[in-house]
């Protein structure tokens, strides 16, 4: 094998380590089992809001983010990881999930539903980001996204179920931040305003800010240098150029919110990173996230995407949280459980039958590990007890000729020799009555 399979002529020794690639994480089950049942529990909300779960394609072609997300945004421009597969055609690795659901909408059935259509999401992202605290570069979004209706108070139900969510999790410190950047109509005043605000300063803007004046001007708005800064105290507001249209749909959006009684602070600078958005943007910020970092989730209107894509009309609002920043700052759940029972064999010739009872416990809906190795007795029951179990259930020769299994409570060290098919009820017994208070 040649090229990118051809092997190095390493002894074993002298192999190094292979370790991650730089920005990714290994999820280790407390932190898997940490974002899984946050995932869980966002499904779990988003269906009573009647959102139904949708998984899209990992990679698509490039074209859709270049389309969808905007050639001149940060995203697309240095962040892709886009990469030609064996026939030419250049693909990249979703770094968001809007453009992809709503071209699936857009292909699919779907379409054909009675709007809105409202879908929900969950999976890995990928932007080539300078790695840090609550940043990566494969990273996990919840989402989701109402397609097929333009009524301002969608806006409000999307963020309903985003904030039911974070406090289904326990999560506190937060503040929803809240802006409208108009539409197609009134943000190229705007955008103008913005152009005669900055004119007079330009040589004090930093490259990358007059960059961003040049190419998509509203995006100056997230500046975080300190000499634009300086330029914004007087910096004209969005809300005050919205058309007739535009102005009624934020207030109703405020009327829905304030009937959720979601509380929310108006936030003039808030544009968002990604061009698709119209109307309404909005990000939940939490009070121990810092600087860029701050978002814990963000969203908005997006009327125009679907055009974009090639596809009808089909305006849509939604949101897409980090799910790595959420469990960081929620509190964390239960840890994982302990098996119920170890079984344990005390001698080889009664493997198959210790095996053969681990399986028939488990059909009985206990968590069982099993130790059939050839270690000693005593080495498995010190490590039993190190796994936090309940119960260790003993199978030796003398219990294979009764058809029983001493079973062992690790808390009393009680211990009784029960048939083999009386084990999980016994098991059951000592639960509820650990449960209870009442083991002696
Ligand atoms: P965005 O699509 O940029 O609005 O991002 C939505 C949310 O995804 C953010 O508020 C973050 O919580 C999360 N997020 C975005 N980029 C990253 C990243 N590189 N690493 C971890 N989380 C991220």
């Amino acid at each position: 094998m040649v090229g990118l399979f051809a092997r190095a002529n390493y002894t074993s020794t002298s192999m190094p380590p292979i370790s991650r690639p730089r920005g990714t994480e290994d999820l280790l089950p407390d932190r898997l089992a940490a974002m899984t049942g946050a995932v869980a529990a966002g499904m779990r909300i988003a269906s009573s809001f009647g959102y139904r779960e949708i998984a899209t394609p990992i990679f698509e072609s490039t074209e859709l983010f270049v389309r969808g997300v905007g050639d001149t945004t940060d995203v697309v421009r240095r962040e892709m990881y886009t990469f030609p597969d064996r026939s030419g055609r250049s693909l990249t690795l979703r770094p968001e999930n809007t453009a992809p659901v709503l071209r699936a909408f857009g292909e699919s059935s779907l379409r054909e539903l009675s709007p809105p259509v409202r879908l929900s999401y969950a999976g890995p992202m990928f932007r080539y980001d300078r790695p840090g605290r609550g940043r990566y570069r494969q990273f996990h979004q919840f989402g989701v996204e109402a397609i097929g209706d333009g009524e301002a108070e969608l806006d409000a139900e999307v963020i309903a179920v985003a904030w039911d969510w974070l406090a289904d999790l326990g999560l506190g410190g937060i503040s929803l931040q809240l802006n409208s950047i108009g539409d197609a109509q009134c943000r190229p005043a705007f955008r103008q305003a913005l152009l005669d605000h900055f004119a007079p300063h330009l040589a004090q803007l930093p490259e990358l800010d007059r960059e961003r004046l040049a190419r998509n001007p509203l995006r100056i708005l997230d500046s975080k240098d300190r000499a634009t800064e300086e330029l914004m105290a007087t910096v004209p507001r969005t809300r005050d150029f919205l058309c007739t249209d535009c102005g009624d749909a934020f207030e109703r959006v405020q009327l829905a919110l304030r009937a959720y009684r979601i509380p929310f602070q108006l936030n003039d600078r808030l544009v968002r990173g990604l061009d698709y958005y119209v109307r309404t943007t909005f990000e939940v910020w939490h009070e121990d996230l810092q600087g860029a970092q701050n978002a814990l989730f963000g969203g908005g209107r997006y009327d125009g995407l679907s055009e974009l894509l090639g596809y009808p009309a089909a305006p849509g609002v939604g949101f897409a949280a980090g799910l790595e920043r959420v469990v960081m700052l929620a509190p964390p759940p239960a840890p994982l459980a302990a098996p119920q029972v170890v079984v344990c064999s005390a001698q080889a010739s009664v493997v198959s039958l210790a095996i053969d009872l681990a399986q028939r416990l488990r059909r009985d809906g206990l968590t069982i590990v099993c130790d059939v190795g050839r270690r000693s007795l005593k080495s498995k029951m010190r490590a039993a007890e190190r796994t936090g179990a309940g119960v260790v259930g003993i199978l030796g020769e003398d219990e294979a000729k009764s058809e029983r299994v001493t079973l062992r409570l690790l808390s009393t060290g009680e211990q009784v020799a029960v048939r083999l098919e009386e084990a999980s009820a016994q098991v059951r017994d000592w639960a509820e009555a650990s449960a209870r208070g009442s083991l002696s």
